[in-house]
């Protein structure tokens, strides 16, 4: 794990702006779409920050965490343990991961946003299983062709799904996805109601493991346009917590 950022002298103060100004622009975005601030859930995304700035995130208020590396996970996760560990935080493990990598995350997080294959499955199930738990998840779909490596094509979503009926320890939950990084916003926009489209067209009715609760969309950059498309998650690291010390 890198070294992390200490936070600064008045982090507890510049983080509670922040949040209230995401809190200002959600339910002017939820507003906007006729919805209702309660629909919707933050993650806040904590990787490369210290246990003392997600100690000050948690005084404001914010419970769910959102790391992309399973190892950063698993630290973390050792000092603040999450829901699972019999914490009082949520981890969720946000990036894509390595299957020799599954066991941190099947011991330690209390969600996973990326499943997007088979053998991912195969191994967090054998790995749920002997942490005697069913480990809640989000199926991440690839919503922008080559622009990126991760997640399932739009059209192997519904199949997969249905995969997933005998995976005893997993328990999907919805679905994620990540828009192109760009100032498009109609390209966003389109590729976010692409996928409320594959969230509400897939009939879950007689597969056991799957329900389809949550639509994990928004980023920093880009949640005003998600929330107006359906999203009920949003993934947010630097609205929150400012630029990350290293990036990806
Ligand atoms: C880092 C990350 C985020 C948060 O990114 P910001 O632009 O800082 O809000 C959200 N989702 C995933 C999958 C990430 O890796």
């Amino acid at each position: 794990m890198p070294d992390t950022a200490p936070p600064p002298a008045d982090a507890q103060h510049a983080l509670a702006d922040r949040l209230a100004q995401v809190e200002e622009r959600i339910a002017a975005a939820c507003e906007r779409a006729g919805r209702s601030r309660s629909e919707i859930t933050v993650v806040a995304v904590s990787k490369m920050f210290s246990l003392d700035v997600i100690r000050a995130a948690q005084a404001e208020g914010l419970t769910r965490f959102g790391e992309n590396r399973a190892r950063e996970l698993r630290d973390k996760a050792g000092d603040l343990p999450g829901a699972f560990e019999g914490g009082d935080v949520a981890w969720h493990m946000v990036g894509h991961l390595q299957r020799n990598k599954a066991k941190f995350v099947a011991r330690h997080a209390d969600f996973f946003q990326a499943l997007d294959s088979p053998r991912l499955a195969d191994e967090l199930d054998k790995r749920a299983a002997k942490n005697d738990r069913r480990l809640p998840c989000l199926v991440q779909v690839n919503i922008t062709g080559a622009e990126q490596k991760y997640g399932l094509a739009p059209d192997a979503l519904h199949a997969f799904l249905d995969e997933l009926a005998t995976r005893e320890h997993l328990s999907v939950k919805g679905l994620m996805a990540m828009a192109s990084y760009t100032d498009d916003e109609g390209k966003v926009r389109g590729q976010f109601r692409r996928m409320k489209e594959l969230f509400d067209t897939y009939d879950a009715g007689e597969n056991p493991r799957v329900e389809m609760d949550i639509l994990s969309l928004g980023m920093s950059g880009d949640f005003e346009i998600a929330i107006e498309e359906g999203a009920t998650m949003l993934r947010l690291g630097s609205a929150l917590f400012g630029p990350r010390p290293y990036d990806d």
